[in-house]
């Protein structure tokens, strides 16, 4: 596999190091920093030692100036589905859910076997890497050897990852195993991927039982994975109120449950380790029961461009959700977090605009909490990643924001605002360099040639 060298120097590939630069990150505390001019130091263990003004730094290791460039925490994509990256941005929009699944991502997933997975990851959580993801959650394909070989790749080139084999034992696309053996030994098979990847390298990597959604899924197969996260202390993840069509669905075949989330929550599925993906359309009750229960919400922007809608965003977080940013690879139109923000903030703002009654307007700044802090703390991490600040783990990213500019002429008292030109101008490239927990990953370089970039979109 072709994976250029992380375009950084030999200093800079693992702690300890030190870098110059314009900081901007959300801190715990709830502000916010922006520092022009700052220093961040990693130390050997790949943790943040400083991080300051460049005048209030006295350390010892030598510091390399990356000015004007800007360092900011890595992003963390709360859902994905690793099988699908070839059908990112080629998406039939507008087409329902349930025929989309079976015509178009259902082939797309059967071709991601052990061979495919092998082939392939290393380019997929490149791209995440070359976009400022560090930490993506992701669901795998059906097939245990290609889980398998995700992890133990991701394993040998420092990245970041939390991922799941799709459990499916009703309206399956693969047919290799009998309908009578393919929920226990699915079962078996991620209990056997938890045992092996779950908290890998001090927990760099984590399993996440993953049953794909109710429709695909039998009582025992929800009941049984979730019990067996549980027991192992593991993440559970899958999906919830996405398109009109799905409730439809879900409200002929479970019509005793009262709404959606009664299924999961009748199958043991809910708890502080437990995220859903969309959670567009939740009722009152809903909302109240995922709270109490500490669960995550995936928020995908990108469910605009399908019949979903725009979810509510704000009034979910006047609630205390705990609520994250997702890509939604490949029922996205791009992987680039940034771009998600890109599409979230309008999405919210002209929803703000025609009904302010009912909804809020929120800041780059809160958008950018909501894809690092926001994402670290619906995983219970947030005490190593999401921010950068002194004893978390050195997840981040160097961004080259001044070159997003159409002209020059920049004046510094305007450099906040260059936070717009991040979000709305970023492109392929944009991000030079990415670390998770202090030691550079294959990744930003990747676009270097315009062949590289379409091959990589290429099934
Ligand atoms: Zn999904």
């Amino acid at each position: 596999m072709d994976i250029p060298e992380p375009p950084v120097p030999p200093s800079l590939r693992s702690g300890p190091f030190a870098l110059r630069a314009t900081l901007v990150s959300p801190r715990s505390s709830g502000d916010f920093l922006f520092e022009p001019d700052g220093i961040l130091e990693v130390d050997a263990a790949g943790k943040i030692a400083f991080v300051g003004p460049a005048f209030a730094y006295h350390g010892a290791t030598p510091v390399v100036d990356a000015r004007p460039m800007w360092l900011l925490p890595g992003m963390i994509d709360l859902h994905g589905h690793l099988p699908q990256f070839p059908m990112t941005g080629m998406n039939d929009y507008g087409r329902e859910l349930m025929p989309w699944l079976t015509e178009m991502m259902g082939p797309t997933e059967r071709k991601f076997d052990g061979k495919r997975s092998r082939e392939r990851s290393l380019e997929y959580l490149s791209l995440f890497a070359a976009h400022g993801t560090t930490t993506p959650v992701l669901y795998g394909s059906v097939d245990e050897e290609a889980t398998d070989a995700a992890f133990d790749i991701a394993s040998r080139h420092g990245f970041r990852l939390l991922l799941g084999q799709c459990l499916m034992d009703r309206c399956r696309y693969d047919t290799a195993i009998p309908d009578t053996q393919v929920t226990r030994i699915r079962l078996a098979q991620s209990d056997a991927l938890c045992r092996k990847w779950n908290g890998h390298d001090h927990g760099r990597l984590l399993y996440v039982f993953t049953p794909r959604f109710a429709p695909s899924c039998s009582w025992e197969m929800m009941r049984e994975s979730a019990a067996l996260a549980k027991a192992h202390g593991a993440y559970w993840q899958t999906h919830l109120s996405e398109t009109p069509g799905e409730m439809e669905t879900i409200r002929e075949m479970f019509p005793e449950c009262r709404n959606y989330l009664e299924i999961y929550d009748r199958a043991g599925g809910l708890g502080p380790k437990t995220i859903f993906a969309h959670s567009v359309f939740l009722s009152p009750e809903e909302l109240v029961r995922m709270k109490e229960t500490g669960c995550a919400i995936a928020h995908c922007p990108s469910n605009v461009l399908n019949p979903a809608g725009i979810m509510d965003l704000g009034r979910y977080l006047d609630l205390g959700m705990k609520v994250g940013l997702a890509s939604d690879v490949g029922g996205c139109h791009d992987i680039s977090l940034l771009n998600a923000i890109a599409l979230g903030w309008v999405c919210q703002s002209v929803r703000h605009k025609l009904q302010p009654e009912d909804s809020v307007e929120l800041s780059l700044k809160r958008w950018l909490e909501l894809a690092t802090l926001s994402g670290a703390r619906c995983l219970g991490l947030d005490d190593k990643i999401g921010s950068l600040e002194a004893g978390k783990e050195a997840d981040m990213f160097l961004a080259d924001v001044q070159s997003l500019r159409l002209t020059d002429g920049f004046d510094d008292k305007w450099m906040e605002q260059l936070l717009t030109l991040l979000v709305f101008r970023s492109r392929p490239g944009t991000v030079r360099a990415t670390w998770v927990r202090g030691r550079s990953v294959p990744g930003p370089g990747i676009f270097e040639t315009p062949e590289r970039q379409f091959r990589s979109l290429r099934s």
